[in-house]
């Protein structure tokens, strides 16, 4: 199956990708962490990105899109994908149904008012990666999962999340249109777009997703 999530920063696209792409065995591609992992090991597209990140806009479209193309084409993609993050902008979108077309897009929706707090309260593992909230840590400094150390994203601050948002509404939120096909971007003729209630507890999300897939 070859799915993607839809949703703002902070709708929790990170942490269902992880449980999802293991349900279904396909890999989980997440745009943001591979863009992180290129800024650790400064390759010319962490170069590239940083500023980007740090400001909370966007990379550049050709950058993400020959990033994705090479990803996709990697062995463990040929029975599907589960892609996070990605795509952001129509001309991603665009480029994706080019490359290899998404079947089901999940759009998970969570309002505005709720995610400055799930944004701010994010804590992510050095080691495994893992994402929690503080309101279920009880030691702020350690993985609950790997004891490794926990720490706050750099664009996870009030100033830069404000941003994001922005570019989620402004860049974003168009592609709900563009995959249910209802929209002015129409291009394929078929509804790909499910929307889950992204605002329960992650267990129920996870309930709702599958069920949307089935
Ligand atoms: P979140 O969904 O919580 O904002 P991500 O980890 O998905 O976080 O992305 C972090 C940052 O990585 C974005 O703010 C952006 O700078 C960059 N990024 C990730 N995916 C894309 C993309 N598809 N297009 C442009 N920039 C991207
Ligand atoms: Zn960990």
């Amino acid at each position: 199956m070859k799915l993607l999530f839809l949703g703002p920063p902070g709708a929790g696209k990170g942490t269902q990708a992880a449980g999802v792409s293991a349900h279904l065995k396909v890999p989980h591609i997440s745009t943001g962490d591979m863009f992180r992992s290129a800024i650790k090991n400064a390759t010319p597209v962490g170069l590239e990105a940083k500023k980007y990140l740090d400001a909370g806009e966007l990379v550049p479209d050709s950058v993400v899109i020959d990033m994705v193309r090479e990803r996709l084409s990697m062995p463990d993609c040929a029975n599907g994908y589960l892609l996070d993050g990605f795509p952001r902008t129509v001309e991603q979108a665009i480029a994706l149904d080019e490359i290899d077309a998404p079947d089901i897009v999940v759009d998970i929706e969570v309002p505005d008012e709720r995610l400055l707090s799930r944004l701010t309260g994010r804590r992510v593992c050095g080691k495994c990666q893992g994402t929690f909230h503080i309101s279920q840590l009880k030691d702020e400094h350690a993985c609950p999962l790997c004891g490794g150390a926990l720490s706050q994203r750099n664009d996870d601050k009030p100033e830069t999340i404000s941003t994001r948002l922005r570019a989620y509404h402004e860049q974003t939120e168009p592609l709900i249109g563009y995959y249910s096909g209802l929209g002015k971007l129409r291009r394929v003729e078929v509804n790909r777009l499910r929307t889950v209630d992204g605002d329960s507890r992650p267990e129920e999300v996870f309930k709702g997703i599958l069920a949307t897939l089935e």
